[in-house]
């Protein structure tokens, strides 16, 4: 059935659109079941389950952490974490560079933004962003690499409200763009859309989507 599921998924988005498999709560023979499909792409959302099933599993899968991450649990992935796509703050930035650093390691992120309704989603807002990267701090860190912006829609029905949400993402995405990652060809992704939603967001200029249920199942 996964295998069948990704099948179906990678047949409806454009080729250069990149699909991570959301797998958290799932075992580890789900995740080898997509492997041996050709899923290299994987994503979780806690730091424990994240290593664990790295050990488990083969050593050319690229893992994005996709959850809140505290400053604390940074060093248990900095060792081998391909993207992390929740970063919200400049001290977590600043975590993540330092881990990076003593991995000997450059460390892609992506910065979290709040678009959604719901208070309980994290993120940053534009003015908390213009700070974070005007900070000397910030222009300190050698060992971060930003790949782009990360961000999650409402749970709600309304289509266009949905929409409206990833415009705003890809907004942000631009301003940034333009304003500080000019010189930057590294600065390309979206992470935008998840199982409900990741056909509009893939109109909205989604480069990334994050599918779990609609791949492994409920959850
Ligand atoms: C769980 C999760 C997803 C995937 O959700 P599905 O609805 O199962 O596709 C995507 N992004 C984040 C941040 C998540 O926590």
């Amino acid at each position: 059935m996964i295998a069948y599921n990704l099948e179906k998924l990678k047949n409806s988005i454009p080729e250069k659109v990149c699909l991570i498999a959301v797998s958290k709560t799932k075992p580890v023979i789900d995740l080898q079941e997509a492997y041996n499909f050709g899923q290299r792409h994987f994503g979780e959302n806690k730091v424990q389950e994240m290593c664990e099933k790295e050990a488990a599993l083969p050593k050319d899968i690229q893992w994005h952490l996709i959850g809140h991450l505290q400053t604390n649990k940074v060093k248990y992935i900095a060792p081998f974490v391909h993207l992390i796509h929740s970063v919200d703050s400049l001290k977590l930035l600043l975590e993540i560079n330092k881990q990076a650093l003593k991995n000997n390691r450059i460390i892609n992120i992506l910065l979290q933004f709040h678009i959604a309704l719901e208070e309980t989603k994290f993120g940053l807002n534009l003015t908390e962003v213009k700070e974070l990267l005007d900070s000397e701090e910030y222009r300190n860190c050698h060992n971060i690499n930003i790949l782009g912006v990360m961000g999650m829609a409402s749970f709600v029905e309304n289509e266009i409200h949905i929409r409206n949400e990833f415009k705003e993402l890809k907004s942000i995405y631009e301003f940034l763009k333009l304003n500080y990652f000019a010189n930057q060809p590294e600065f390309k992704e979206i992470s935008m859309g998840m199982s409900g939603d990741y056909a509009i967001a893939i109109e909205e200029g989604s480069t990334m989507i994050r599918v779990g249920s609609s791949i492994f199942g409920g959850r």
